[in-house]
């Protein structure tokens, strides 16, 4: 079956994000395990990690349908040596959060060159970064999320993503998230059917479904190849209806989480509604 929900808010300890994914008639969420523009943070609890779990068992969301997402302020990529260790150990910190929380998964954008080394080196940074975390953690995938292109992101070509999995050396522990959003404003066209079987044909032949652990479901207020990262509420934005048709019908989105991250967190069981009654 297909897994919709969407990134919900974690306020007040990690516990209340399965609780706030429950209000919605989510059947998978995201959330941050800790604040997301801080680089520090407390750790988690016994507390903390046995509420958790309980709650998601309640819910009945199981741990491989939820996808933390990590830091913002994590730049696996940092051309500058110092500042590439900072994230690399926060890096460590989100992944062992992860573990901690018996969670599978860890969402997270690649990096940024900050123009000062190429995107191709920026790409071996990322997989470097990724290789040393994966060394010191046992099960939680990486799962890496494309990109806007955005400023200095890396990530917004498909190219980028296979060229990161094929440097990172446990090929069983990488993953891509992908973000409708933001590959729209890349360049990849969602907006008819034929334009979805032309973009995730080209996915499937540069980085393969079988790396596709999660999907962010997100209309766009950015044009089509405008580099630029602004979400919609779903069939509100330029994307439009096709797109969502497409993947709540195609047996390559089964069993992923998929997380709304639109603007409106007032209409996200509307959304997630929705989602459903396009799968036919
Ligand atoms: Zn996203
Ligand atoms: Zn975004």
């Amino acid at each position: 079956m297909k897994r919709v929900g969407a990134h919900v808010s974690a306020s007040g300890g990690v516990e209340n994000a399965p609780l706030n994914a429950e209000k919605i008639g989510a059947k998978a969420f995201a959330l941050f395990t800790k604040n997301q523009k801080r680089w520090a943070a407390k750790p988690l609890t016994e507390k903390n990690i046995e509420k958790f779990k309980a709650n998601c068992e309640k819910m009945g969301v199981s741990l491989e349908h939820i996808l933390p997402h990590d830091s913002y302020l994590i730049n696996l990529g940092h051309p500058e040596e110092e500042k590439l260790q900072k994230s690399r150990d926060a890096f460590l910190d989100e992944m062992q959060r992860c573990e901690q929380l018996g969670l599978k998964l860890l969402n997270f954008h690649p990096g940024s060159h900050l123009k000062q080394i190429s995107e191709e080196e920026c790409c071996e940074k990322v997989a470097e970064s990724i290789n040393l975390a994966l060394a010191e953690t046992k099960d939680v995938i990486a799962v890496i999320e494309n990109t806007a292109g955005q400023g200095s992101n890396i990530g917004y070509k498909f190219e980028h993503l296979a060229a990161i999995i094929e440097k990172v050396e446990d090929k069983s522990r990488i993953g891509i998230c992908i973000d409708t959003c933001h590959a729209f404003a890349a360049g990849y066209d969602f907006r008819t059917k034929e334009a979805c079987e032309k973009s995730w044909k080209e996915f499937d032949e540069v980085v393969g479904f079988k790396y596709l652990k999660a999907m962010h479901l997100n209309d766009a207020k950015s044009e089509f190849e405008s580099r630029v990262d602004r979400h919609h509420s779903l069939g509100q934005g330029n994307i439009g209806e096709a797109c969502f048709e497409y993947i709540m019908n195609s047996p390559h989105f089964e069993e992923i989480p998929m997380v709304l991250e639109t603007i409106d967190p007032e209409i996200w069981d509307k959304e997630i509604e929705w989602l459903y009654s396009l799968a036919k």
